[in-house]
């Protein structure tokens, strides 16, 4: 019986360049630095071990996931051929009417991001004030096929309320199925400048997230902390190899699904 649930991010390629980034956290990008993403071929071949290794449900995440020109091919040879459940995390912007039809019929759920700076005159982020209508478009689009959209918010430290209490109202209003609200992660292999006043203590973030969701009791909100992202966290990588974080918030390598006989159910009770 399949029981397993993580997340695969197929390429590092992005089309933004959000200074909160985490993608390169545990890529070891400087390696691979020819390589975008696999050849279609091999990843179909991970769908494959993903499937024997009872993963039951799959975030597909990046970068940028709709950089990828084979995914909707890939997301129906995973559904459909490996009977895995899928999960899209998108910036939205590349998504089309064509596409959206061709991968709603492989998927459960979407996830999106909006966060407090893309509502900002001064944002520093990176995704920009259009990312407003952009979410708006992605729920929109994916709403036709009945496949709810998610949208995860950060909470930073020097969070204005205010801005993130009209994020809430704004992507209830577009019809959002969750907010999801997130603390910013540092792990110790990410090697950026971050925006100062980004990271949060625990009790910062559980403040605001705790008098976010009291003030909006019918909007259905959740909470991801740094503990949760340490706790969940397991994926593969655009080439292939898997890590979990360990306690220290440093990425644990555990091998390549393509080239090591990797062992994935050692991990799933762990999710
Ligand atoms: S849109 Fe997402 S993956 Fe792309 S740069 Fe921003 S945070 Fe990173």
């Amino acid at each position: 019986m399949k029981k397993g649930k993580l997340s695969w991010n197929i390429t590092h390629m992005c089309n933004r360049n959000c200074r909160h980034c985490q993608v390169n956290s545990v890529e070891h990008s400087d390696k691979n630095d020819h390589l975008k993403w696999l050849p279609m071929s091999d990843a179909f071949k991970v769908a494959e071990k993903l499937s024997s290794n009872n993963i039951e449900y799959v975030g597909i995440a990046g970068g940028e996931p709709t950089l990828v020109p084979y995914l909707e091919a890939l997301v129906e040879y995973a559904s459909k051929q490996c009977g895995i459940e899928l999960e899209l995390v998108t910036n939205g912007i590349l998504l089309t009417e064509e596409s959206v039809f061709a991968l709603a019929q492989n998927l459960k759920k979407v996830a999106t991001s909006l966060d407090v700076d893309d509502m900002s005159p001064t944002a520093v982020f990176g995704r920009g004030l259009f990312q407003v209508e952009t979410v708006k478009r992605t729920i929109n689009l994916f709403k036709k096929y009945g496949i709810s959209v998610e949208v995860k918010t950060l909470i930073p430290g020097s969070v204005n309320t205010n801005r993130l209490e009209q994020i809430v109202e704004t992507v209830a209003e577009f019809g959002a199925s969750e907010i999801q609200l997130r603390q910013w992660f540092k792990s110790e292999g990410l090697e950026i400048e971050f925006p100062r006043g980004l990271a949060t203590t625990d009790e910062q973030f559980n403040g605001t997230a705790d008098s976010i969701m009291q003030k909006y009791p019918d909007i259905k909100i959740s909470k991801f902390s740094v503990e949760d992202m340490i706790k969940n966290y397991k994926v593969i990588s655009f080439d292939a190899e898997f890590y979990t974080y360990g306690k220290d918030k440093r990425p644990i390598y555990h091998g390549n699904l393509l080239t090591d006989n990797l062992n994935l159910s050692q991990f799933l009770e762990r999710i």
